[in-house]
């Protein structure tokens, strides 16, 4: 019954709203009750989930989302997360999962490659690109300590030497996040100034000695800009500073050599985090840290116990915060297989296609784009404040399509982000058809409209 209502619900995905209807938000209050005394038959419990539930859902998966950073699900990955629930497999060590401690380092390996990493890279496999970027940054922080003879996981931060940390001004605020969790606080590093398209702008790092970490980014949410990666592992190198890249989806560009140039040095940073259900498609939730030097990750975050076999082969526990936890590593592998090096590329370069027609046709239209589009993200300006968020609402209360709004630099834009395998041309027509209605009617505001 599920797996029926799962197929229905695939099946509606591409040609329903994007947003549910308000009486469907309303019924939600159906699920509202006293925690029941009695037990209900599961076939029932799953008919009342897709009764209320469905319907309340937002179409985040389906072709025509273009809020946040989200992607949608590639059918191989979907299918293969059915089947690995049903397996449902503790992914800590070979000894309690031979499939899911396989599948992961194969997936590691093919992920690498894809990605023009390094081969010896270590990887944990963990929920997202914030818990990619704690987990990375976790490496960084034991293998500079370790370089002062201070054992950090050992004796925590208190009385260590200091290590100076410089962050993009534009860094994602995952990664003062994750900052803040092992102990460096949020507010403490130094922010490095940006050029128009939010990439650091490498003159501005500061000359440092001792202990640093440089947080740069691929993929700046608003714009898609990538770091100077080159130029900043250049200028630092031989100063021992760690350079760490947030790639949450920009570094799938790296899986298309059409983009080369754009993410020139991405192989020389020290760590990368990352996500696979963004660009890469696979359900919700997965990320990978990938750190160049296993050794200071596996460090940073192996357990020991006594009643946990020591298996000779790689031990997925041993590089993840989490020691109990799903076989991620299949949604990955499943991914990759299904799609291969050409359609890896495709799928990559068919979404920054879509957003430049996004881009070209509105700009033709006279809506002006405050970015260059060098990746999957536009931002427009529609005339201003109250008509961008105009055009916005408008936008998702006709529910064709979903996009947000953001500031960019002085600047209210409608925020596009094109990330889903499934968005075809003749969405990004019916999205462009609707986005030219409603700016067109919120063109003539309503102070003209009063005059008229
Ligand atoms: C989405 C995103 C993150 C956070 O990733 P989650 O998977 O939501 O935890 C971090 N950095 C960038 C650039 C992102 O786009």
């Amino acid at each position: 019954m599920a797996a029926a209502a799962a197929l229905r619900y695939l099946r509606q995905l591409p040609d329903r709203r994007v947003t549910p209807e308000s009486a469907d938000l309303s019924a939600l209050s159906g699920l509202d009750e006293p925690f029941p005394s009695a037990p209900m038959e599961p076939a029932e419990v799953i008919k009342l989930m897709d009764h209320l539930g469905t319907p309340a859902t937002v179409a985040t998966s389906g072709p025509r989302f273009f809020g946040f950073v989200m992607g949608g699900t590639l059918p191989a990955a979907l299918a293969a997360s059915w089947l690995a629930a049903a397996w449902d497999q503790v992914a800590s060590s070979w000894t309690a999962s031979p499939i899911g401690a396989a599948v992961e380092k194969l997936a590691l390996r093919w992920l690498l490659e894809a990605l023009g990493l390094p081969p010896q890279c270590g990887a944990g496999f963990v929920t997202g690109g914030t818990m990619a970027n704690f987990t990375a940054l976790a490496a960084a922080r034991h293998a500079l300590l370790a370089r002062e003879g201070w054992d950090v996981e050992a004796r925590g931060l208190a009385g260590s030497p200091p290590i100076t940390v410089l962050v993009s001004e534009e860094a994602h605020p995952s990664v003062r996040k994750s900052l803040g969790l092992l102990g460096f606080g949020r507010h403490t590093p130094i922010s490095l100034p940006v050029d128009q398209q939010g990439r650091i702008r490498t003159d501005s790092i500061p000359d440092h000695s001792g202990p640093t970490i440089i947080c740069a980014q691929a993929g700046n949410v608003n714009t898609g800009a990538v770091d100077p990666l080159s130029d900043i592992c250049s200028k630092v190198a031989g100063t021992g500073a760690w350079v760490h890249v947030d790639g949450a989806f920009g570094l799938w560009a790296a899986a298309s050599p059409g983009r080369a140039d754009l993410i020139k040095g991405i192989d020389r940073a020290d760590s990368w985090a990352t996500d696979a259900h963004k660009w890469l498609n696979v359900p919700y939730d997965s990320g990978v840290a990938i750190v160049r030097d296993p050794e200071p990750l596996q460090a940073a975050m192996a357990v020991n116990a006594s009643y946990l076999a020591v298996d000779p082969d790689r031990q997925p526990r041993d590089y993840t915060p989490e020691l109990s936890r799903r076989a991620r590593g299949v949604e990955i592998w499943a991914a990759l297989k299904s799609l291969g090096r050409e359609g890896l590329e495709d799928l990559v370069e068919r979404c920054c296609r879509h957003a430049k027609r996004f881009a070209d046709v509105l700009s033709a239209h006279g809506y002006r784009v405050l970015n260059d589009v060098v990746l999957n993200q536009v931002l427009v300006d529609f005339g201003g404040r109250e008509a961008t968020d105009q055009v916005a609402r408008a936008l998702q209360d006709d529910g064709t399509c979903w996009c947000g709004t953001t500031d960019w630099q002085g600047h209210h834009a409608m925020r596009i982000s094109v990330s889903s395998w499934e968005t075809s041309d003749a969405d990004v027509d019916r999205c462009l058809d609707v986005m030219l209605r409603v700016a067109s009617e919120a063109r003539t505001s309503p102070h003209e409209r009063g005059r008229l």
